[in-house]
This record gives structure tokens, C-alpha cells and sequence, in this order.
């Protein structure tokens, strides 16, 4: 390994960042750390430090750092076959047995698998889909999305502009015309505190009604949603929320999108989000925990509906004029199956159900009585907790105390890794499936103990 300085004036000369301060990072100001390996919910950096990854990556090391069964997997199939295309027909043992695996897994409206490489790509491929779909059906003026405040699909143009969240538009020039946004379902963070969670998912449904009166449902083609809001601060949907909003889209001929990049294989204790809260998606977007991010691999799940269409579509058009070079790759393709197959047998889609229980309540009941914390909430794995200034009349902190910050760097004093999320003073929790209740109880110990350094 080259010397740490040298690698960090090298990362300063030549390295853009996603998601980064990029004149603070040339300058050397930031944070910043170079990962050097990992087992099971641990990563060790250069400096020797072994830390517990609350988050799992972005979400995505679901099985764990370090799993051989996907490290062999990958190294077999390199050395059979490291690529090729998958384009007119062609295709491997391992992507059409991973097809056949990720089918076995959904809904059972669902037909087909595309596969690209990222969460991203994969929504550019859905609304691409959509867009194709309506104008097989003559309907060419049926085109916009509507997605939510607070929903994160990516930093595409497109995904980017479905997403909403104001850092990914300013200065971008987006959202594109296309995209509408509706209302965040937080509750929490609901504008009227007078409102029960029934009354809000009434307010939920009578803005998304109104946009699409406004609009015109003729102009609208399909509805793109998280389960669980992830980016947007890792919230679970008040009750009774996605059945109201489906009967909506239902009655206008509204495709809905299920964004499961985050939701998929089994983080919410179900294999799918959709499972979890009686989502009928028409296409399901899964990335992440497709490969526990062994290898980049994106996918997008077509249901018997739409599949007829795109059939139809290239009866009378020709073959679909959509495609990546590294669709299907066979070795992102072969570190799926294996990481399918390792769900399965370290039962984790169980174990995220059941631990995530146990951790989400261990932390309420550790600091939900804090002063400062205003709201401690998750499902399965998710976990998050959102502080505020003034607990009686829900008042935030003025974002440039900087509270969510100052909270994850006390946590990493702890060898602790969690995300503050940017949208509020919250600390996220989304661990590997494979959490055990030791460690678990040292993330809740860990929070604790952070709250009080921070916050007294
Ligand atoms: N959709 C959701 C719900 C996500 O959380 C993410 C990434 O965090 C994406 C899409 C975009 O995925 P990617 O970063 O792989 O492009």
C-alpha cells in the first residue's frame, strides 16, 4: 500500500467525489477516509480503525462485509466469462438464472427483469418504459410523473428531477417539466400539528387529487414512490397510506412505480417493500441489495401488464431501441445469484424483521425521552431519530447548528458509522441484514451516549 500521505494528496489532486464539498475536499478540509476491508457489519480504514457500518454502505451491503460465497462467485465467473452483451438475445447461465431468482422472489403480476447497473439508470429505464407504454396505447399526451417531496430516485437528469429534494435540483436546471411533485407522507413533519395520522393521509390524498385535476389525468402517466422514504430522512409511511393513495392512481389509469432500491431483499423484513404494505406495483425499481453491492447491478421489474404493451410495441416498431453495454454484466449477474442465494440460507430477510424490531424499540426506549429528540421511528432495518429544538411545539434547529453533523462525528468517535441525513437534524440507521443483538445494543449504547456529549 503507498504511503498514506501520498494517497491522500492523490485523492485531493485527482479524485471528484460524488456528493461532496469539492473545493473543501481539494483543499484538504473535509473529512475524509480511505476503506481498506471489512467482515460482517465492520469496515477497517487505513489508520486501523474498525468501524461498526450502521449504514451499510449507502444502504446496500445487506449480507455483510467479506461474504466468500459472492467473492468466489465473482472470481469464477471472471475467469469463465468477465463480459458479454446481453443485447438481441444473448445471454449467461448467470443473468437468466438471476432473472429467473429475482421473478421467484416478486409479486406475482410481475414478468420480466431489464437489468442495468444502478439505481439511477434503472428509473431512466422505467420512465423511458412508461413513456413507450402510453404511446403504444395511443395515448402520446399521458407522459408526466408524479413523484414526492423529500423522495429520492436518483441524480439522473430525469431521476434527478424525480427526486425531491432541493440539493439535486439547485443549479441543475432541474426538475424537468415532466415531473410534478406531491406531498412528503411525514407525518412528523406534517405542517399542521392539530392533524391526526388519519387526517394527514387525507390531506395526502386530496394534494395528490388536486395535482392531478389540475394536470389533467390524461397528461399523467404513472406515480414513482419509496415504500419508506430513504434519502428524504427514513420515513415509514403513516397508516393506511399506500392503500389510499393506489385508489387514487387506480381511478385516474395511473401506472405506479415501486422504488425498491432501498426496500428490496428483505429490509424491511419482507423480501419486498411492496410485500410489506400491500403495494400492486406495475414496475418495481431494485438495485443495492440485488448484490449487496458486490458488483454494480440495477434492475427493473416489469409486470405482466406493462409486458404486453412493450410486446405489442415491438410487434409493430421493431426491437426496443433501449439498451446499456452492461446490462445483464455476467459477473454483476453472478454475484447476485450468490447473493440470493446467501439471503436465503443466513435467513436475513427473518433476521431484519426480528432484529429490526428489536433495534428500533431498543433505541426508543434508550432515547425517545430525551429533551431533544422529537421523533424515533423505522421499519425492519430503517432506523431514525430526529432531534429538534423545542420538543412541545415541535421547533427545528436552525440548520446551521449543525446538530445532525455534530451527532454523526461523536457516533464515529464510537466506531460507530451513521448517516445525517441532509434533510434535518436525523440520524439514520440502516445496517447490514446480518446484525446481531450485541451489536445492535452497542449502536443504541453508542446514540446514547453521542445524544449526551452533544446535546447534554
Ligand atoms: N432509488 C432509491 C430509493 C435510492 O435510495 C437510490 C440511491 O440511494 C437510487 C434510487 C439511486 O441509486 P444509484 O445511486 O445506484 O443510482
Amino acid at each position: 500500500m503507498l504511503t498514506n500521505d501520498q494517497l491522500s494528496q492523490w485523492d485531493r489532486e485527482n479524485f471528484f467525489h460524488p456528493s461532496t464539498h469539492l473545493a473543501q475536499h481539494a483543499r484538504g478540509e473535509s473529512p475524509s477516509r480511505i476503506v481498506t476491508g471489512g467482515d460482517g457489519v465492520f469496515i477497517e480504514d487505513r489508520d486501523g480503525n474498525r468501524l461498526l457500518d450502521g449504514f451499510a454502505g449507502l444502504y446496500c451491503v445487506n449480507v455483510g462485509y467479506g461474504r466468500t460465497e459472492i467473492q468466489d462467485a465473482i472470481a469464477a465467473q471472471a475467469r469463465e466469462l468477465a463480459y458479454y452483451h446481453a443485447y438481441v438475445g444473448h445471454g449467461t447461465e448467470a443473468s437468466i438464472t438471476l432473472s429467473k431468482m429475482v421473478l421467484d422472489r416478486a409479486p406475482s403480476n410481475m414478468s420480466k427483469v431489464y437489468f442495468g447497473l444502478g439505481g439511477s439508470d434503472a428509473n431512466e429505464t422505467n420512465i423511458k418504459l412508461v413513456w413507450y407504454y402510453n404511446n403504444i396505447l395511443g395515448r402520446p399526451e399521458k407522459k408526466k410523473i408524479i413523484s414526492r417531496w423529500r423522495g429520492y430516485h436518483g441524480s439522473g437528469l430525469m431521476t434527478g428531477s424525480l427526486t425531491g429534494l432541493a440539493g439535486f435540483h439547485k443549479k441543475f436546471d432541474l426538475p424537468l417539466s415532466q415531473v410534478k411533485h406531491t406531498t412528503a407522507p411525514d407525518y412528523f413533519r406534517r405542517d399542521d400539528l392539530n392533524q391526526t395520522e388519519a387526517q394527514f393521509v387525507a390531506h395526502c390524498v386530496s394534494e395528490l387529487e388536486a395535482l392531478i385535476e389540475r394536470e389533467g389525468a390524461d397528461t399523467i402517466a404513472a406515480f414513482i414512490g419509496e415504500p419508506v422514504l430513504g434519502t428524504g430522512g427514513l420515513v415509514p409511511p403513516p397508516a393506511g397510506y399506500w392503500e389510499a393513495i393506489q385508489k387514487v392512481l387506480k381511478r385516474h389509469d395511473i401506472l405506479m412505480i415501486a422504488d425498491e432500491v432501498v426496500t428490496g431483499f428483505g429490509r424491511l423484513g419482507t423480501m419486498f417493500g411492496s410485500d410489506h404494505y400491500g403495494i400492486e406495483a406495475d414496475i418495481i425499481t431494485i438495485a443495492k441489495g440485488l448484490t449487496s453491492a458486490y458488483a454494480p447491478l440495477s434492475g427493473s421489474i416489469i409486470s405482466d401488464k406493462v409486458w404486453k404493451v412493450l410486446e405489442q410495441g415491438t410487434d409493430e416498431n421493431g426491437p426496443i431501441g433501449h439498451g446499456w453495454t452492461y446490462s445483464a454484466h455476467p459477473i454483476g449477474a453472478a454475484a447476485g445469484v450468490a447473493n440470493l442465494n446467501l439471503i436465503d440460507s443466513m435467513d436475513l430477510v427473518d433476521n431484519a424483521g426480528k432484529m429490526g424490531a428489536y433495534f428500533n424499540k431498543a433505541m426508543a426506549d434508550a432515547v425517545g425521552g430525551h429533551a431533544h429528540v422529537g421523533d424515533v421511528r423505522g421499519e425492519g432495518l430503517l432506523c431514525a431519530v430526529e432531534f429538534v429544538e423545542d420538543k412541545s411545539d415541535r421547533t427545528f434547529y436552525d440548520s446551521s447548528k449543525k446538530i445532525g453533523p455534530q451527532l454523526a462525528a461523536a457516533l464515529l468517535k464510537r466506531n460507530v458509522i451513521a448517516r445525517a441525513m441532509p434533510q434535518g437534524d436525523i440520524i439514520g440507521f440502516a445496517p447490514p441484514l446480518c446484525l446481531s443483538k450485541t451489536e445492535a445494543d452497542s449502536i443504541v449504547l453508542s446514540m446514547a451516549d453521542s445524544i449526551k456529549e452533544v446535546l447534554g
